[in-house]
């Protein structure tokens, strides 16, 4: 009720941006002293609604609060968070989304998080995630017919999608750092954790955990060199529920165009402009035996593979999930 309220207000044709409360009303089929109950419950979670005589509602300003409301009601998605959970506190979205996997939730399932208490980065890592100034979101997905060795193109797809996301709400300029971190001013000011779940030879479920820093005003030390939130570049809060429904609709996108070919042969020339490494010195750090090299980072492959060009003019095909990749003098 409340989140059809708030769509109505949104979507008024009238020049005025006012709406009948009879009129809301009658779209709804309920009294309008239900209709003006929501309004009253809207003005405790912080959104400023004007109500004149003869003239009706008017919605002036929503706050940065992440209710389910405010982001359900901003979704234009076909299929990517139909099914959607919020949270005001999580351990980890993905853990929660493996929860719901298991449950039967099906694909395009959604959890946001306001805080993670657990949250994950690769390798054990941990992802900072304090409460209230952050985007922490899970998609949950089950392409039964794709090969379980493509998923980790997703996190590609993912990162492309992220970054065109937060650029065109913010107009931040983003790039990516090979495969999948979003970085702005040379630093990251988003992570990406794709995990997969697989029977036999076919995938379960791909989990694509995304942690944006939005509103962040600093980080413990130990981060403040490599992590930066959108407002500490832009200098004032970002509301968080645009930057959510412009990234469910640009992953929706582009899912979609990866779905259609099998692979990022669709997506590349996209992804290769926003890339970081491209054309760059790069340090490769091989998991497995911890040997670490320096050469120059060309393209990707349409699986998502990054060539890197040695010393010698050999070219070598690295993965993600086997490499680290860093600067020469820094992170980027
Ligand atoms: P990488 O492969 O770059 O090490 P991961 O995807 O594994 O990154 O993410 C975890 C790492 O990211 C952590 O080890 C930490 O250095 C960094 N980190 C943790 N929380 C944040 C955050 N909120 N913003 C930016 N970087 C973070």
């Amino acid at each position: 009720m409340k989140e059809k309220i708030l769509s109505i207000l949104r979507n008024t044709k009238a020049e005025d941006g006012f709406i009948s409360g009879q009129s809301i009303s009658d779209q709804l089929k309920v009294s309008r002293t239900a209709v003006w109950k929501s309004i009253q419950t809207l003005r405790k979670e912080g959104y400023e609604i004007e109500a004149v005589n003869n003239k009706g509602y008017k919605l002036i300003s929503a706050p940065d609060i992440m209710t389910e409301s405010e982001i359900t009601s901003q979704m234009k998605t076909k299929w990517l968070g139909r099914e959607f959970h919020f949270l005001s506190s999580v351990n980890s979205t993905n853990e929660y989304a493996k929860i719901l996997s298991a449950g039967g939730s099906p694909d395009g399932t959604v959890v946001v998080g306001d805080q993670q208490t657990a949250g994950k980065g690769r390798l054990g890592r941990t992802w900072e995630s304090p409460k209230g100034c952050a985007i922490y979101i899970s998609y949950l997905l089950k392409p039964r017919d794709l090969r379980p060795e493509k998923a980790s193109e997703l996190t590609i797809v993912a990162a492309l999608a992220t970054a065109k996301a937060l650029t065109r709400v913010t107009g931040v300029e983003t790039g990516i750092k090979w495969p999948n971190d979003i970085i702005v001013e040379g630093k990251k000011v988003c992570g990406i954790l794709t995990e997969m779940s697989t029977d036999l030879s076919h995938i379960e479920h791909v989990i694509i955990g995304i942690g944006v820093n939005v509103n962040m005003n600093s980080f413990p030390d130990e981060l403040s060199e490599k992590a930066i939130s959108l407002k500490m570049v832009l200098g004032h809060t970002v509301k968080r529920a645009p930057v959510i429904c412009e990234m469910l609709s640009q992953f929706e996108k582009y899912y979609e165009i990866f779905m259609k070919t099998g692979d990022l042969s669709g997506i590349k020339k996209e992804y290769m402009d926003m890339l970081l490494d491209r054309d760059q010195k790069v340090q490769i750090i091989e998991h497995d035996t911890n040997r670490n090299w320096i050469g120059k980072a060309t393209e990707i492959t349409d699986d998502g593979a990054l060539i890197v060009e040695k010393d010698d003019g050999s070219q070598v095909s690295v993965i993600s999930g086997e490499v680290s990749v860093r600067g020469i003098y820094g992170y980027v």
